[in-house]
């Protein structure tokens, strides 16, 4: 919102005159990473990440394994929520939009809302916004709309998530899409998501977004107007990224919104509610396997995408902060998609090998592997442990949905989805795994709080803190 945006602006104004001394520092100062690469696994928990590594690399502990697994430091994050009438109130499952502010901006925010305070709805600065007033190169890659919450909580300010585009920015009655009518540019305020983000600067943005980009603005121009206005050069497909014609600042919008994962089941096996036999046996679906989704198109991957931003990002030993989202291990997981989960956190470990690939020749770069909240689904036994009981107790077998996997390292793995029967399934409250290597990851160790991962940011780039909200 507006109330404290002048002393925001201020702050990021000093930050960009104070440009040139920070740079001076660089090497001997208080800058100890020249870079940061940040990846976020969407919905990641160590449950999700043991689903993949089984699938991917078996479950023995070594030289195969994420390339993650291998870095130098490892810790735990508790993620904190509040409630949106009562900060004082503390709320056990988090959301993409608190747990994405909580990362950019140090800031334990309530469910919805993207870099702004609870209740009092304050702009929060993000670690971009700092990287970039100090004259860093910055860049955003997601696997789902570029306005989708996670990347949205590094550039933009808004009350709710679900103002993408500048057609939602009223809502929808009687929904839980509320509208951010305050943050109008009718209003005074910085308009939709992808309003701002056409306004923020961002050198790379990759991802989807095509429809909210598209949506006119009460002026009758579109975000992707405004964006290409302000200088960026806009691909729309695999080929005119990786063709030549990126170029900075560069806008890729290769979908509507979410884009496809790049593994699917083999014959569109969902997971399945248990059934009973007439014998009384619980009946565990056919076993699936994953397959290269057919609906993935051309597409540039996540990995593509990742290497194109650290290119450009990186040319001419440029400094740069870069976000890099893998937003469908926990869109895979609300749908019951598991061969879709597994894919996507490949996707994952193959961009966080490209960022070690660039640390290797550029050692001044800090990696962040971290995650907003955990999700659903959790390996289960098959047959339950307690099958022996069932001519006594009856058939013993989980609640909700189970798929079984067949799992290429040998075996079936049973995962099951319970927590909602409904509509899909939901985040839930467990602590996150964080990774760290690279000058300053020493700091990510124990248990710390989610929000203190911009706060190991902020000191490995040597930023200043920016003024509390
Ligand atoms: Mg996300
Ligand atoms: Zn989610």
């Amino acid at each position: 919102m507006r109330s404290d945006r002048c002393k925001f602006l201020v702050f990021l104004l000093a930050m960009a005159l104070a440009a040139p001394a920070l740079a001076v520092e660089e090497g001997g100062g208080t800058a100890r990473a020249r870079s940061l690469i940040l990846f976020i696994g969407d919905g990641v928990d160590d449950h999700q990440l043991t689903i993949a590594r089984n699938y991917l690399y078996g479950n023995v502990p070594g030289a195969a394994g994420f390339s993650f697994d291998r870095f130098e430091a490892r810790g735990a994050a508790v993620v904190q929520t509040i409630s949106e009438e009562d900060g004082s109130t503390p709320v056990y499952v988090g959301d993409s939009a608190s747990g994405g502010t909580a990362i950019a901006a140090g800031v334990v925010t309530s469910r919805g809302r993207i870099a702004t305070t609870a209740k009092t709805d304050r702009d929060v600065p993000t670690i971009l916004e700092l990287a970039r007033a100090a004259g860093l190169r910055t860049g955003l890659v997601a696997t789902s709309s570029i306005t989708d919450a996670t990347p949205a909580s590094f550039v933009a300010h808004i009350n709710l998530r679900y103002c993408e585009g500048p057609g939602e920015m009223q809502g929808v009655p009687g929904s839980f899409r509320a509208g951010c009518p305050r943050d109008e540019i009718a209003a005074g305020g910085p308009g939709s998501i992808a309003e701002q983000i056409a306004a923020s600067g961002v050198d790379v943005l990759l991802g989807g977004g095509t429809e909210p980009f598209s949506q006119p603005t009460a002026a009758g121009v579109t975000p992707l107007d405004q964006a290409q206005k302000a200088g960026y050069t806009l691909v729309r497909n695999r080929e005119e990224l990786l063709g030549g014609e990126a170029a900075l600042p560069l806008l890729g919008l290769f979908g509507p919104g979410t884009l496809p994962v790049e593994w699917a089941a083999a014959d569109g096996a969902r997971a399945e509610t248990m059934r009973v036999a007439e014998n009384g046996e619980a009946v565990y679906p056919a076993p699936q396997t994953c397959v290269p989704n057919p609906r993935f198109g051309e597409r540039p991957t996540l990995e593509e995408m990742t290497r194109k931003a650290i290119d450009l990002l990186g040319a001419g030993g440029a400094r740069f902060f870069l976000m890099v989202e893998s937003a469908s291990i926990d869109k895979q997981a609300h749908a019951r998609q598991v061969c879709g989960q597994i894919g996507e956190t490949r996707a994952l470990d193959r961009s966080v090998q490209l960022a070690l690939d660039y640390a290797r020749t550029h050692p001044e770069t800090l990696i962040l592997v971290a995650s907003d909240h955990g999700h659903a689904a959790q390996i289960v036994p098959i047959p339950s442990l307690f099958a022996p009981l069932a001519r006594r107790l009856g058939p013993q077998y989980p609640p909700g949905r189970v798929a079984v996997v067949q799992m290429p390292h040998g075996g079936v793995m049973a995962v099951s989805y319970g927590s909602n029967q409904g509509y899909a399934e939901e985040h839930t409250g467990t602590q996150i795994p964080v990774f760290a290597q690279g000058p300053g990851s020493e700091a990510v160790t124990g248990l710390i709080r989610q929000a203190d991962l911009f706060a190991v940011m902020r000191s490995a780039l040597g930023l200043e803190a920016p003024p509390s909200p």
